[in-house]
């Protein structure tokens, strides 16, 4: 518990109305989509970058955990406080700075909805592509901190290739920024880079700047429907190879199919083995050659329907679906052990086939879903924990699927981070000297591990209060 005379402090920064100590809020700030629950001893809603950087100095002082937090949609447990502490919420900073059409780029504060900042910039003609399925409720503070990716990352990157520059409040309550405004800079090491997917342990972002494109003129989106998984993931491949670089290239399987038509009720195909959803986009002439070109690659591949969407309302309906598959495959069982995978991406046929034989061999529904056109797939093993064994065998399942992951040449996470959940798991990818290189970084910035503690790395123990 943090000391009386500590809470009156941070009250006397923060201003009382944007401290909260009660059970319910507390509550409210113990979990993120994880569901697993730590419960904070203080829930901190700072406006100015000033107010973090003095509360962070006390907290090296007194030496209690602070947890910066966004929108809490990580699917990692990145904002945890699994240590108690102070959970820093980065929700009231958000406004947009500025969206500088000269220089082609928006300067926002950490608590700007996604969303948001896309539909202003498109306002007037430009573009910010990195698009989490979360968008509507995620912070670009948590995107950055998590370099989330979506489905545009296959034509587009990831939130790392939008960030120009940061202000970053350091644990130690001294103020940085990072990076330029201009295009090109190389003076000395690259902090914006190390800082952007460093999941809160590193410093809390106060100012992001991003890079902006020109909106696109225009885009197709078309539904293919495949009578297997094989069959949709050769198509992958061959779209990738044939140099078509579509905007979006989504894949689910038939569990999930099943789960979003049980949910929304569209009329998708409950039959089919797979399905993809892809979108190109860019000049009208070159978009309408290039989706008649996929469409062809669609049915060589034996699949059963290959649809353009008519208009952007049906468009938005195929993305709906898309956006609910998180949300849908909890029914087939309470709990989602969700990892996120990425391999090259000619061996996406490849990790199906081995995700089939790893559900099989523990007896698991396994339910893929996911970002085949850059080799992510989101892979859930649904389990009841009722059930004797079955979370024994979800971990051992887990283990299995990170190393064939590894072997095809790919990695444990594309864009949910490690967290708390992979945490475990990162020396079988980075090898213990890579881990150790990377714990003399985060100690060089935070001497007194009181920011994020007990995220990434696998050796912290819990001691906060489990809820
Ligand atoms: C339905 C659903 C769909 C999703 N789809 C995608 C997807 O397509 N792609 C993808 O990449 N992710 C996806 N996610 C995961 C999640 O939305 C992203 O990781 C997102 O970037 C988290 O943003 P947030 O604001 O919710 O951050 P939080 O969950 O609040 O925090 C995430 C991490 O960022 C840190 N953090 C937050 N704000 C700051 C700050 N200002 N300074 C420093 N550190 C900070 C936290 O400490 C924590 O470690 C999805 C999640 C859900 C629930």
């Amino acid at each position: 518990m943090i000391d009386r005379t500590i809470v009156k402090q941070i009250r006397d920064i923060a201003g009382k109305e944007n401290v909260f100590e009660d059970k319910e809020t507390r509550i409210c700030y113990s979990y993120d989509a994880t569901n697993i629950k730590y419960l904070p001893d203080l829930v901190v809603y700072p406006r100015t970058r000033e107010q973090i950087a003095a509360i962070l100095k006390l907290a090296n002082e007194a030496k209690f955990p602070v947890i910066p937090r966004g929108a809490g949609t990580g699917f990692t447990g990145g904002t945890l406080p699994v240590a108690g502490g102070v959970v820093l919420v980065l929700t009231k900073m958000n406004q947009i700075l500025q969206i500088d059409r000269d220089n082609l780029l928006a300067i926002v504060e950490p608590g700007v909805i996604t969303a948001d900042l896309q539909k202003e910039v498109e306002k007037v003609g430009l573009f910010y592509p990195p698009d989490p399925a979360s968008l509507k409720t995620s912070t670009l503070g948590g995107n950055v901190a998590e370099c989330a990716g979506g489905p545009r990352a296959v034509k587009y990157g990831v939130t790392k290739d939008y960030v120009l520059g940061l202000e970053i409040v350091l644990p130690t309550g001294e103020i940085i920024s990072t990076g330029v405004q201009t295009v090109k800079s190389v003076v000395g090491y690259d902090m914006t880079k190390l800082l952007v997917g460093s999941e809160g342990t590193l410093g809390i972002i106060t100012k992001i700047i991003l890079r902006l494109l020109p909106l696109p003129k225009a885009k197709r989106t078309m539904l293919a429907i495949f009578p297997s998984i094989e069959a949709a993931a050769t198509t992958v491949s061959q779209i990738i190879s044939s140099r078509i670089i579509p905007t979006t290239l989504e894949f689910m399987d038939n569990a999930t199919i099943r789960c979003v038509e049980d949910y929304l009720h569209m009329g998708l195909p409950v039959e089919a083995g797979a399905l993809l959803i892809i979108e190109v986009d860019g000049e009208p002439d070159v978009i309408a050659r290039e989706i008649l070109d996929i469409q062809k690659i669609c049915l060589a591949n034996r699949a059963l329907e290959a649809k353009v969407a008519k208009d952007d309302q049906e468009a938005e309906e195929l993305w709906k679906a898309r956006r609910s598959v998180s949300t849908a495959v909890v029914k087939l069982n309470p709990t989602k052990i969700n990892e996120d995978i990425t391999v090259p991406r000619s061996q996406v046929a490849e990790i199906l086939r081995r995700l089939e034989a790893i559900a099989k061999r523990n007896q698991l529904v396994i339910v893929n879903f996911g970002h085949a056109g850059d080799g992510n797939i989101h892979v859930n093993v649904m389990i009841d924990k009722r059930r004797p064994g079955e979370e024994e065998r979800a971990h051992a399942a887990v283990q299995q699927i990170f190393e064939a992951a590894l072997d095809l040449g790919g990695t444990l996470s594309g864009e949910h981070g490690i967290g708390v959940t992979k945490a475990p798991y990162i020396a079988m990818e980075l090898g213990d000297m890579g881990v150790e290189v990377m714990k003399r970084i985060k100690k060089a910035f935070d001497p007194n591990n009181i920011l994020n503690p007990g995220k990434i790395f696998p050796d912290h123990k819990a001691r906060g209060a489990r809820e």
